[in-house]
This record gives C-alpha cells, structure tokens and sequence, in this order.
C-alpha cells in the first residue's frame, strides 16, 4: 500500500464523491509524504477519510487521475485485471478486425488507449502515470492479446500539459507493416499506423459508416440507384468506400492530404476495380470546394461533412460554431432535394445540443428544410463512462434536406 497521500480542501471532496476521474490542483490541500511524480497516492478528505486511490503528477493541473473509488491495492495485478475487462467488454465480429480496446477514463484507464488493427495493437500514453507503467502495460496487453506487435504513437499534443513529449515505435514484438490490412464489415481498409491519423485510422466513425450503408442497402433511405455522393474531409475514403459497396454511381472523396488520398484511392482498387472509375479524388480545402460548388450550381444525393476538431476548448467554441455554421450552409445547398445529408463535429467543447442549434441556423440561412432521420454518436467500442461526460466529443445527424 501506498504512504503517500493527497488531502483535499473542505467543501471539494463531492466530485471526486460522484466519481469524477480528475482531480484538479485547485482542489488540494496538502500532500502527506514525498511521492515521486507518477506513483500511486490515496485521496483523503479534510477529515483523513478514504475517498479514492489514483495516480499523481505535480506538473499536471490534473494533479491525481482516479483509478479506484475502493480502498485497494493497485498492483500489476490490479492493471492486469482493469484491462482483461475493458477488453472482455468488446464483442467479437468476424468482420470487424479493428477496435478501440481501452478509451481512457471512459475504461477506468486514464491516460491510457489501446487501439487493434489486425495482429497489431497501437498504444496511445496520455500521461505520466501511464508514461511510467508503459513497459507493464505492454508487457500486460501482449499476455492477454498475443499480437505479432505493440506500437506506440504517443504523438498527440495533451502530452506536453503532463511535462511529456512525444514518443514513438515499436514497444513489443515486430515492427508492423507500412500498411496493416483489417477488415470493416467485409471491405479491405489499409492503415498506416505510423503515419495516419490518431492511431493510425478514424475507429470512432466506424458505425456511422456501417450505419450509412446498412441504411442504403435495404433502401431505407430512398435515392436514385446511382446516387452521387460527395465526402468531404474523407481522411482514406470508407464513407466513400461504404456507399460504393452500396451502388453509389459516383462518390467524390475530398481531403487536403494528399497521402489520405493516394491510399484511399489504392483501398478501393484492393476492394473492386471496377469502383475506380466511379470515384473522384480531390485534394483540396472542403471549404472552398463547397463554396464553388454552391455557387456552380452542383449538387448531390448524399454529403457527407466529417470536418476535424474545431474547437479544443471551451474558449474556441465561438469561433468553432462559426466553422460548422458555415460549412454546413454551403453543404444544405449542394444536396438535391429529396437527399441526404450526414453531419459531423468531433468537439468534445461543442455539445450535442449546440451542434443541432448550429446546424439549425445554417439551415435557415439557407433557405431549405430538413428532417433529423438519426442522431449520431462515437462507435461503441469508444463508450462514455456515465461520471465523465468529457469523454463524448463525437455527434452527428443525419439528415434527409428539402
Ligand atoms: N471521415 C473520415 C475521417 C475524417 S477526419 C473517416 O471516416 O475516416 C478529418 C479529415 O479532414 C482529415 O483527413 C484531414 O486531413 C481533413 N482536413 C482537415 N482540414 C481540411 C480542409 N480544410 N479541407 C479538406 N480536408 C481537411
């Protein structure tokens, strides 16, 4: 058991009551004994009552990030069995070779993802405290997953709020292939998990995808045998690649990088074919591309409008909801009458409420009218625990335009 422990103010133990994972350094009062930053520490109240177990870091505002609300031991055995379980929680679908396996807080796991593409795991470290546990963690992961390889792309930014820079490469096993081939629901992908994006592909969009097709393919959605599709912000195409499974007749995949492309245009050939001559790759700034097409006069049965985060905190959400407002008035006057038009923000500051009166305000603007035909969210295996709302970033609607 730890000796260290971390005191909290009088009045401010209630969040950490009602489970909220992060506790601030506003709301500390005294540190008993000389932790080393990344170690276990016990939370006390102001009266030394047990309140949580979690780990600490001095140079974060986030000072302790909870792992326990029991007084427990936090042992390897302890990591082992909070992994076993994130990861007994995700079905198994033999079309689906490619999951988020541990989200973070949302797995009881702050600062920790772990994402599966095929035989692989990439391993995303947000924190010091995972930081410092990376070589258990892999050595954990590798026991109960048993992949060809563990890679890690603690690349992003939060990094640097822990005192941390970025770090890459191989953790465990061999290095993967430039390319890893999985599979989304019967279609090839490819995924550079060096280079793409996040850990290497988008899996949180990855229902929405299925749920495009799966809403085209019965016919639910009613639209011309060869729809016209434009995706704009495609990233590698699966939007694209979903609705030409589904008879698009044309699918026009727009992204400004150009690598995305290129590879997106090869993940169709690997597919079908055929499906090349139906596809347009276009590398160039959506909102732009939007803004002539609306003034050209074209338009398609289906948009799909997947922008990247606008807004990275609460301070950006003025000028975020400007960015969506805008996109989303051009793209309402690109649809067809009768078309559709799917949705998207991954601002975890714009909430889902606000992204429905944002739209809402471009569609006045725009002069046309809609339908919610479904409200959108992150892929399952990316759940949100209840006591953390922060970990819901990703909305959406789908919506049929007038
Ligand atoms: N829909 C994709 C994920 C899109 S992520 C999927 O399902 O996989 C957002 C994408 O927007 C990224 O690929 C990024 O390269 C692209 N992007 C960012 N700014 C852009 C801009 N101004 N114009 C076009 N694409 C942009």
């Amino acid at each position: 058991m730890t000796s260290a422990s971390v005191i909290i103010s009088k009045g401010r133990e209630k969040p950490i009551i009602q489970q909220h994972p992060w506790i601030f350094s506003g709301a500390i009062d005294s540190i008993k004994g000389n932790p080393t930053p990344g170690d276990i520490v016990t939370v006390v109240s102001a009266e030394d009552k047990f309140l949580a177990r979690g780990y600490w870091n001095p140079n974060s505002q986030i000072q302790v990030r909870i792992l326990t609300w029991h007084d427990e031991t936090i042992d390897d055995a302890w990591w082992r069995a909070r992994i076993q379980s994130a990861i007994a929680a995700r079905a198994h679908h033999p079309n689906l070779t490619a999951q988020r396996l541990v989200n973070a807080e949302n797995d009881y796991l702050p600062g920790l993802v772990v994402d599966r593409y095929g035989d692989w795991l990439v391993l995303q470290a947000l924190t010091l405290g995972i930081e410092t546990r990376r070589a258990l963690l892999t050595d954990i992961l590798a026991n109960i997953v048993k992949p060809q390889g563990i890679y890690e792309r603690s690349d992003v930014d939060v990094r640097s709020r822990e005192g941390l820079t970025h770090a890459e490469g191989v953790l465990w096993g061999e290095a993967p292939p430039a390319r890893i081939e999985i599979d989304e629901y019967g279609l090839r992908i490819l995924v550079d998990v060096r280079k793409g994006h996040k850990t290497g592909y988008y899996l949180d969009q990855l229902e929405n995808r299925a749920q495009l097709r799966s809403l085209l393919a019965p016919k639910h959605l009613v639209l011309p045998n060869d729809f016209r599709f434009i995706n704009l912000f495609s990233y590698t195409g699966s939007f694209g690649l979903h609705a030409l499974a589904s008879g698009a007749g044309y699918v026009c995949n727009v992204d400004s990088y150009r690598e995305a492309l290129q590879t997106g245009e090869e993940i169709i050939r690997l597919n079908n074919p055929d499906w090349i001559s139906r596809t347009d790759s276009v590398m160039a700034d959506a909102f732009e591309l939007l803004r002539d097409h609306a003034k050209s006069g074209e338009s398609f049965d289906l948009v799909v409008l997947d922008p990247p985060k606008f807004a990275h905190s609460a301070g950006q959400v003025e000028k975020a909801a400007r960015g969506y407002k805008d996109l989303n008035l051009h793209a309402f006057k690109i649809v067809k009458p009768g078309g559709y038009m799917m949705t998207f923000s991954c601002s975890g500051a714009v909430s889902a409420d606000l992204f429905q009166k944002i739209v809402f305000g471009a569609l006045a603007d725009s002069g046309r009218q809609a339908q919610i035909v479904k409200h959108l969210e992150q892929a399952p295996d990316h759940p949100v625990a209840l006591t953390f709302p922060e970990g819901g970033y990703l909305k959406g609607l789908l919506l049929r335009v007038l």
